[in-house]
């Protein structure tokens, strides 16, 4: 309830909050325009103070955060339901593959004693971690995760700098 919140715990556009993309940052009003921007992860949103909510501005998705005071709600995307599809085709697309090679060196299985009897096993599990990796990639891309960002911090804090 929007009204249960004090004054000062408000989004409103003076204020300074967590970035709900990159969970590391701070957002602030940018100068002269009427967009928020996080100093860390660089996303773009834009305000509805009057309902509270935050939108991602440089997403092609629907991102949508509601300030509850304290930290930010995600609202469930309409798509949701679309979730499991997408998980069983995203297992579909490591397994299936890994288990078309691994099956294929299975019943044709190399001479014990040749010289390449190792490529088999190995071009299996090579199958499944690029997929696998593929996979990962697609995550990061979909939800603008700012990976690099992350790296770079966790770097400058093990050096101390
Ligand atoms: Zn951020």
């Amino acid at each position: 309830m929007p009204e249960a919140i004090s004054l000062s715990d408000r989004f409103y556009t003076e204020g300074e909050y967590p970035c709900p993309v990159c969970r590391h940052g701070r957002i602030t009003a940018m100068p002269l325009m009427e967009v928020f921007a996080c100093h860390f992860c660089q996303h773009i949103f834009t305000t509805n103070f009057e309902k509270q909510l935050l939108k991602m501005a440089d997403s092609q998705l629907p991102l949508t955060w509601y300030w509850n005071g304290k930290n930010w709600k995600g609202i469930q995307r309409e798509s949701a339901e679309l979730g499991w599809s997408y998980a069983i085709s995203a297992i579909a697309f490591i397994i299936l593959p890994t288990a078309i090679i691994g099956l294929g060196s299975y019943l044709f299985p190399p001479l014990p004693d040749s010289p390449l009897s190792w490529l088999p096993l190995f071009w299996t599990i090579l199958t499944f971690i690029a997929h696998l990796f593929c996979l990962l990639w697609l995550i990061i891309e979909y939800y603008q995760l700012p990976i690099f960002l992350y790296f770079r911090a966790i770097r400058r804090r093990l050096v101390g700098n």
